[in-house]
């Protein structure tokens, strides 16, 4: 006792927090002012960060700017800076004023909209903003609140997938009994993200009882329903119950986009779950000249995209739809006496709760909502299409120098492309491959003036470029072409063969 501060403790002062705010808001302004001066990929050394600061926190308040001098000394160096117009990493997570103004009303309010009653306005913009960006892509009214169906945010595609598994996995455990968890199948192509894995493990199926299906180039690395329907038979055969398929429009390695009308009907033809992950390119199908990729999505049970990839929207965002919500709320919902209360009770409001993990929950459609009306729909498809027509340049850039080759059709924004080893008919050809574009890959890297990623699809190993952030302009395209070039010729000069 008596260590309290004696004066009046107030950390919430409608003044304070109108100067504090703004000076970070300036702060944060001066950074995005800097940011093309930052190595996009930071260059600090794992513990850097331990020989800067204390090692336990301070007694007393210590003033905002000496923080912000230790963010600027000590944490902008260890940053890779996702929002450089350089970063060309994963997929980009647009950051835009909108979306910060919309970050920040959300951050603002602070309010919790677990259950209807704990603040309806949050509860009814989510489930009017769905239905928005629902009809945005086209879904089928199914997937609308008009149509039994219905909208949810989440933090991630991850979570979706989780929510989307356990409510496949318990609609056909409450009818053949929970003994026969052991038997249920999930399937996907070799391309479909970790998170399926991770998903699949969390709600307690075996990780020997997920099918990821071999894809081929032939195919542009999507899945084949002719292999789905031969897993699903001898899966059948061996007494095993198919239960989930995870379709992808947009893989992460290469942005491939499996068949989804004909998977869909495989599906329906097995009774599986069908979910739709288009994490990435599900913002692209706002286009029409894109919104083919999700024909066939009516044959769907769920369907995801993280508004916080390429959506303007900045993190985090993942939009989930299904077309039976009580499949959710069945899996779900949980109502303790402290929760109860008349509205849910009267079962004319959504308690979105229980159409996901957590109890507590962001205000995130304000944020959506935010996004959508400065923007405008027009302005988010420009927004896209200019996006794709920069990765164009680049692959028409990287298909006219002899010395290097695209690996996988592009058919969004991310371009997959490596520098050939000179000689043909060499056995070691993948291994020298390998070799050459993973030092090119570093030589950028480390340049500091881009930021890339690699992948590797049927042993070829390619440098994945995802065009996309929001600063990035046709000069750096230009620029980061013009850096791979150089560093190919020191790379071929000093590869010795
Ligand atoms: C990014 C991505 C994910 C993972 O998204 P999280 O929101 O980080 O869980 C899943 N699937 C695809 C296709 C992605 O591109």
């Amino acid at each position: 006792m008596g260590s309290l501060p004696t004066n009046a403790f107030s950390p919430l002062v409608p003044g304070d927090f109108s100067q504090e705010s703004k000076k970070v808001i300036d702060f944060i302004a001066d950074y995005y002012s800097n940011i093309e001066n930052y190595p996009v990929l930071s260059q600090v050394k794992p513990g850097y960060l331990k020989s800067q600061l204390p090692d336990s926190a301070p007694n007393s308040p210590e003033p905002l700017e000496d923080i912000l001098k230790d963010i600027d000394a000590s944490i902008i160096p260890g940053l890779t800076h996702w929002q450089s117009p350089n970063f060309y990493a994963y997929f980009q997570v647009n950051a835009s004023t909108a979306g910060f103004l919309g970050e920040m009303l959300c951050s603002g309010f602070n309010v919790v909209n677990f259950g209807w009653i704990t603040s309806p306005a949050a509860t009814e913009l989510e489930t009017l903003i769905m239905d928005w960006v629902a009809k945005m892509l086209e879904l089928p009214p199914q997937f609308m609140s008009s149509g039994n169906g219905g909208g949810v945010l989440h933090s991630s595609t991850c979570e979706a997938i989780v929510c989307t598994l356990a409510a496949a996995r318990d609609k056909v455990l409450t009818e053949v009994g929970y003994e026969a968890i052991t038997k249920l199948v999930v399937y996907s192509s070799d391309q479909t993200h970790s998170c399926l894995q991770k998903g699949v493990k969390l709600v307690g199926i075996g990780p020997s009882n997920l099918r990821c299906l071999p894809t081929a180039f032939s195919e542009g690395f999507s899945l084949s329903p002719q292999t789905l329907e031969d897993a699903i038979q001898e899966d059948i055969k061996s007494g095993l119950v198919p239960l989930y398929l995870c379709g992808t429009v947009g893989t992460t390695a290469c942005g491939a986009v499996d068949p989804i009308e004909k998977l869909g009907e495989v599906a329906r033809k097995y009774k599986l779950w069908f979910h739709i992950d288009a994490a990435y390119a599900g913002s692209a199908c706002i286009c029409p000249e894109f919104r083919h990729y999700l024909n066939g999505v009516e044959l769907a049970d769920s369907f995801s995209m993280n508004a916080h990839k390429w959506f303007l929207t900045n993190m985090d965002c993942c939009c989930l739809w299904v077309k039976n919500p009580d499949s959710l709320i069945n899996s779900l919902s949980t109502n303790p006496e402290y929760l109860r209360n008349a509205a849910s009770e009267s079962l004319n409001v959504i308690d979105y709760k229980d159409w996901q993990i957590a109890l507590s929950r962001r205000f995130r459609a304000l944020k959506l909502w935010v996004v959508i009306r400065r923007h405008g729909v027009a302005t988010l498809r420009f927004h896209i299409r200019s996006d794709v027509n920069l990765a164009c340049c680049l692959e028409s850039l990287v298909a006219r120098d002899s010395r290097f080759e695209l690996v996988a059709p592009r058919k969004f924004a991310l371009v997959c492309f490596r520098l050939k080893a000179g000689k043909k008919n060499n056995k070691d050809d993948e291994s020298l491959n390998q070799k050459l574009n993973k030092k090119l890959l570093q030589e950028v890297n480390e340049s500091g003036n881009a930021y890339m990623i690699h992948s590797v699809i049927g042993g070829v190993y390619f440098i994945r470029c995802a065009v996309g952030s929001t600063l990035t302009e046709e000069r750096h395209v230009a620029g980061l072409w013009k850096l791979i070039q150089e560093k190919a010729t020191e790379v071929l000069l000093n590869t010795t063969y």
